[in-house]
């Protein structure tokens, strides 16, 4: 495994050195005064550099670790996205400015023209579009898992990729999917450890009763994650009191379908005695703000109350036939506006809350070590470019990060201790274009 010593960046406002080993953070150490060498025995610095180099020496010739001089940039943990449908990036526009249900239905429809090739350069496309927007794990729900698999894999992320139950009440669709759902379980156990295998129920109308207990019951007597849209839309929950008599979140429960291995993507629509019991049950939830406006979804994500419920709260994009893209820096900013727009109080959402959703939270639903920049975290970093007019001023970096710049100032990725972008270049982005272009012309 390769050695890293980025030197001279900063993180969490402090100027330091950070050394990577393997795909892990070894070592933080403040970095030296310029022209100044403690020999690293009394603030730490030039202990990375120690540990960089030849044993006991501090010396430029750094043996096997790639030096990169950080001066002036900033260092970010990689970004979680927790609720994609990555190969969707092939049916961008295929329904703009339509109803959620007009606009299912016509996804549905595409969806069924969809093979293994689609999945694997559409996937390609998502992780391009994710590496350049600073994200380096996602939590994904689709079809034909593995062709997204070999995408990811050979792209440098981190993907847990749920098989989807979608059976539409169809009994030979249940069956179908079951025998999928396991053949695809067992095809997993071979997979390398940057990839995850998880079962995604698509909602509670569209998929039966029997398949969602079957599904449920599959992926939890195998220590699998399961996925989830809930509560997304205000008709969802209107069609569920009538057929169930209660709320999605509620039927779910009954089911005993609820637990800390479930991630519920949406819960917009939720009353208290939802968000009592998603945080009783241990849900992480996802905020999927462009998706949600894109299609008139709704915006009053309860973000105060589920964390003051002490719920997991993450970030996500949905798919790009919705959000139209997957950059999770934009929904930052757009989760912040709306949330402090709606509730009219300008702290609604405070910046190191919504990092720690794009972060931490992300992590901690897939079930990753990595979300901070600490020693011992998995090396998933963000090498952020200030050279800009975003980041003139002596507002927080985080500020002029979120609300000022674009993910473009994101210079260098760097995920599981390799570079996935340097510079804003990504190996092979003309070639997976161009794949997706030829695979595109069957959706027509
Ligand atoms: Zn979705």
């Amino acid at each position: 495994m390769g050695k890293i010593l980025l030197k001279n960046i900063t993180a969490d406002g402090r100027k330091c050195d950070i050394y990577i080993n393997g795909n892990r953070i070894e070592k933080i150490c403040a970095a030296e005064e310029k022209g100044g060498n403690d020999g690293g025995h009394s603030s730490g610095a030039g202990t990375c550099r120690k540990l960089a180099g030849p044993s006991g020496q501090i010396s430029e010739a750094y043996g096997e670790t790639e030096v990169v001089d950080c001066e002036g940039k900033v260092a970010l943990p990689g970004l979680v996205n927790a609720h994609t449908h990555a190969a969707m990036t092939l049916l961008r526009g295929v329904a703009e400015d339509v109803s959620f249900s007009d606009w299912i239905d016509r996804i549905w429809e595409v969806e069924r023209k969809i093979d293994e090739d689609c999945i694997y350069w559409g996937t390609k496309v998502a992780c391009l579009e994710m590496i350049r927007t600073g994200t380096t794990a996602f939590y994904d729900q689709y079809w034909m898992v593995p062709a997204a698999e070999k995408a990811v894999r050979e792209m440098g992320l981190r993907a847990v990729l749920s098989y989807v139950h979608l059976d539409h009440y169809d009994p030979a669709a249940s069956r179908r999917q079951r025998d999928e759902c396991r053949n695809l379980y067992e095809a997993s156990r071979l997979w390398q450890q940057n990839t995850g295998f998880a079962v995604a129920i698509h909602s509670v109308y569209s998929v039966s009763e029997e398949q969602i207990l079957w599904a449920a019951d599959f992926a939890r007597s195998r220590g699998l994650g399961i996925n989830i849209h809930l509560s997304e839309t205000e008709q969802e929950v209107k069609e569920c009191i009538t057929r169930h008599g209660v709320s999605p979140v509620r039927y779910l429960d009954r089911l005993g379908v609820l637990g800390p291995d479930v991630t519920a993507a949406h819960t917009l629509w939720v009353d208290d005695d939802d968000i009592r019991i998603l945080a009783e049950k241990k849900v992480s939830c996802v905020h999927n703000i462009n998706s949600n406006l894109k299609l008139a979804s709704g915006y009053r994500f309860r973000y105060k109350e589920m964390r003051d419920a002490g719920i997991n709260l993450c970030l996500g994009t949905d798919g790009c036939a919705s959000s139209n893209n997957l950059d999770l820096h934009e929904a930052m900013k757009t989760a912040a506006l709306v949330q402090k727009a709606w509730r009219g109080d300008p702290e609604a959402m405070p910046l190191d809350g919504l990092l720690s959703m794009a972060t931490e939270g992300g992590a901690r639903a897939l079930g990753l070590d990595c979300g901070k920049i600490e020693e011992g975290k998995l090396a998933d970093i963000l090498i952020v470019n200030t050279d800009s007019s975003y980041f003139l001023s002596d507002a927080p970096f985080m500020a002029n990060f979120i609300y000022s710049a674009h993910s473009d100032s994101i210079d260098s990725v760097i995920c599981d201790g390799k570079f996935v972008m340097r510079h804003r270049a990504v190996p092979g982005e003309k070639e997976i274009l161009a794949g997706a272009r030829r695979v595109l012309e069957r959706l027509k």
